[in-house]
């Protein structure tokens, strides 16, 4: 996707502080952090949204949840963490590229609405 803010970073083409990055998935420190630790997870394969990922990506996304655990133990997250995906308007997704915050650092609002 040529206009795709999170391709344009996977890319390189929009620097980033890259957490991690596989052949599959792409980490990056969110640039306006919501917690002590705010890591993006994303596809490397650009897919809008949740709504967007069919049954064949299903490997794909289980991958990424599991790769979202293997950053929270990097970034030594060992009292928990959170992890949320925005979908669509009314959750305020605004980066319409599929990912996962991964959150933590800190004790986190018990609100996740
Ligand atoms: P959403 O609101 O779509 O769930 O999350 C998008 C996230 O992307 C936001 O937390 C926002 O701070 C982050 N973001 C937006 N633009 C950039 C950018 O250019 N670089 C980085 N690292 N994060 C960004
Ligand atoms: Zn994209």
């Amino acid at each position: 996707m040529d206009d795709c803010l999170f391709c344009k970073i996977i890319k390189g083409e929009i620097p980033s502080a890259k957490v991690y990055e596989d052949d599959k998935v792409y980490a990056f420190r969110d640039i306006n952090p919501q917690a002590k630790v705010h890591v993006l997870v994303v596809p490397k394969a650009h897919f809008s949204d949740l709504c967007d990922i069919t049954a064949k990506d299903t490997g794909l996304t289980g991958y990424l949840f599991k790769k979202c655990a293997d950053i929270a133990a990097s970034e030594g997250l060992t009292n928990g963490f959170r992890i949320i995906s925005n979908c669509g308007a009314d959750a305020c997704q605004s980066v319409k590229h599929f990912h996962v915050h991964v959150l933590g650092g800190e004790q986190l609002s018990d609100k996740m609405g």
